[in-house]
């Protein structure tokens, strides 16, 4: 039987990404994708850090034509608003060319990258369902995969690279794929309405927090909005809502949601809920196979980093599956920097959101938080949320351990605890008195 250069499981941003940049350069490489795109998929909000590898891959052009511009984030911590503008940057920033990135609608920012990958020379193989993986002597040869008509083939590679997500497929299959505590999950949906806040209007992606959890608004192409909320699974339970309900009801009481969007907004599709959110491979490569983006690890998305380190994970590997001799089966030796790097960026990103659940539970840290902003502080912060995660450790790993010693040393805000709310998911500023704004202008730029 044909065996490929390189089999991808999953043609998401991690996936076509290595697709791409591998087959542009005459290697042979099929990508297994079960969906057909365009598809639904969560994510919109990107990073600056990742611009460079859409100039890579050629896909910058057609980005910026789809998409709003991203001149940064913004935190609400109750009254008080902390900005990462992404032109803040400090002198280590490697965004320095392109201080922005992009709201993006992932079902077409997707196809966009998959579309590339095939005209890069991959095989791409929507449709097609991975079902088992195929090992000999301890090493993974390949994969089993069903196609639509129920038919069963095997595809061997020389290297079996994972891109396919939280469905983690050989992690999942090895036993080695852990989930993170407290278990947090997403819900989320699109709504059709206007923006109110300038903020929203000029492309910034917005989060507020509250007790133990958050909500975020991003604009979206065409008057549409990403709405969504992570929140504690026990939260969940014990609001004893559905998810749409919660939704919906956020929607009304969180002052973000409610204020943020005309009052004629009303949903568009589905609510839908990613429950397993927060967890990561114990390797992220192994004899025959290496995981990049979810399928090595997936972390609670409060700096929308997930793309970004899908990509760039992507792009390490197939740096270095090209450095390899052509005629040898790929051995593990090669990701050991790779899993080291990767490794540091996930601690790094997890010590962040530590720090950012702490503040949400403690309006001490909060205080802390809002009156160091600005200069120095602010700089290293924007750096870091723009995506260069490697360059911050230290001053990270020091914020982390500033919040906490603040967070032990006050305790968590009782008057913020979610059993004096009878709903469990607002601030206790009083919501009722909030209405909401209606815009009758138009809001397209
Ligand atoms: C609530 C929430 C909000 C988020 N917000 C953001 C954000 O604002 N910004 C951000 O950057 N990230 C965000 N993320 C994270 C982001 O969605 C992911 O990090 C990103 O999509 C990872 O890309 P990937 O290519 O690794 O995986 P995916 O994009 O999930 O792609 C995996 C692909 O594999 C395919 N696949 C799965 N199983 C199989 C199989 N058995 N056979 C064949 N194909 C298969 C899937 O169909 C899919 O197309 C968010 C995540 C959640 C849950």
């Amino acid at each position: 039987m044909k065996q490929h250069d390189v089999v991808v499981l999953g043609g998401g941003p991690a996936g076509s990404t290595v697709a791409t940049l591998m087959a542009a350069q005459g290697f042979d490489v099929v990508v297994l994708e079960k969906e057909h795109f365009p598809r639904f998929h969560i994510g919109e909000s990107l990073l600056p850090a990742t611009v460079s590898i859409f100039d890579r891959l050629g896909v910058h052009e057609a980005i910026r034509s789809a998409y709003i511009l991203k001149p940064g984030g913004k935190w609400l911590y109750g009254e008080k608003e902390v900005p990462g503008d992404f032109a803040m940057y400090d002198r280590r920033a490697s965004f320095k060319k392109h201080p922005y990135s992009y709201l993006v609608e992932r079902s077409t920012f997707d196809k966009i990258l998959i579309d590339r990958s095939v005209e890069a020379g991959a095989d791409v193989r929507f449709g097609t369902e991975v079902i088992d993986v195929i090992s000999e002597n301890d090493r993974i040869v390949g994969v089993r995969c069903c196609d639509e008509a129920g038919v069963e083939s095997d595809v061997l590679g020389r290297i079996v690279i994972d891109a396919s997500g939280l469905r983690a497929i050989i992690p999942s299959k090895l036993r080695i794929r852990k989930l993170a505590k407290p278990h947090r999950m997403g819900i989320y949906a699109q709504y059709a309405a206007r923006p109110t806040r300038d903020d929203v209007k000029a492309g910034w992606f917005i989060g507020q927090m509250f007790y133990d959890g958050w909500t975020w608004l991003l604009r979206l192409p065409d008057d549409r909005f990403s709405v969504g909320t992570v929140l504690t699974v026990e939260r969940f339970r014990k609001s004893g809502m559905t998810p749409t309900e919660l939704l919906e009801r956020l929607v009304v009481e969180n002052p973000l949601l409610n204020e943020g969007m005309t009052s004629d907004r009303h949903r568009i599709s589905d609510v839908i809920v990613t429950g397993n959110m927060g967890n990561s491979s114990e390797s992220l490569a192994g004899a025959g196979w290496v995981a990049v983006g979810d399928a090595g690890y997936f972390i609670d998305p409060c700096y929308s980093s997930g793309v970004h380190l899908a990509m760039k994970s992507a792009e390490m590997v197939a740096d270095l599956v090209m450095s390899w001799p052509k005629e040898n089966p790929v051995e593990p030796s090669l990701f050991v920097q790779y899993q080291k790097d990767m490794r540091q960026h996930e601690s790094t990103v997890q010590r962040m959101v530590d720090a950012f659940y702490v503040a949400s539970r403690n309006t001490s840290v909060q205080k802390m938080v809002t009156t160091c902003h600005g200069g120095y502080f602010s700089r290293r912060f924007v750096t870091f949320v723009g995506g260069d995660f490697e360059a911050n450790r230290r001053y990270i790993a020091r914020v982390r351990n500033y919040c906490r010693v603040v967070g032990a040393l006050f305790g968590n805000d009782p008057s913020r605890a979610p059993e004096n709310h009878p709903h469990y998911l607002h601030e206790p500023s009083n919501v009722a008195k909030r209405r909401p704004v209606v815009d009758s202008g138009s809001s397209r730029n």
